[in-house]
């Protein structure tokens, strides 16, 4: 599996991050079979925007209407962290499920895809996978 992603949308959520460093940003992402097609921000609703995101539940279902409508699909969300990790935190693993649904981060200047796995009870952990920029 891997995540396809054009070098402008690419640049999009790097400068997206960067323009607000002291809060974590966050998106949809449309598209069909691991290739993102369109960026949808969203504003970050979390009551700590610092250290969490929460999409905009008003984006979130206009993004799924949308897609819907053109025979696309939320293949998942992107978020920014300001502390410069790229690996899903704690409180990504604590709401997490196994719904195929991509989790792209942004940190550091870069971007990372993940996907939760199948766990038991308890906190998800996510496979990394693999970013084509093309
Ligand atoms: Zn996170």
């Amino acid at each position: 599996m891997k995540l396809q992603i054009s070098s402008g949308d690419r640049q999009f959520l790097l400068a997206t991050a960067a323009a607000t460093p002291d809060e974590e940003v966050c998106g949809l992402l449309l598209g069909r079979s691991g290739r993102v097609e369109t960026l949808v921000p969203a504003r970050n609703v979390a009551r700590d925007s610092a250290r969490s995101f929460e999409i905009d539940p008003a984006t979130l279902l206009a993004a799924h209407r949308t897609a819907r409508g053109e025979g696309r699909q939320v293949i998942g969300h992107w978020h920014s962290h300001p502390n410069g990790r790229r690996e899903p935190s704690a409180r990504d693993a604590g709401r997490a499920s196994e719904n195929g649904q991509i989790w792209l981060i942004i940190a550091g200047g870069d971007i990372a895809a993940w996907v939760p796995q199948a766990t038991g009870p308890g906190p998800a952990t996510f496979q990394p996978i693999a970013i084509e920029v093309a």
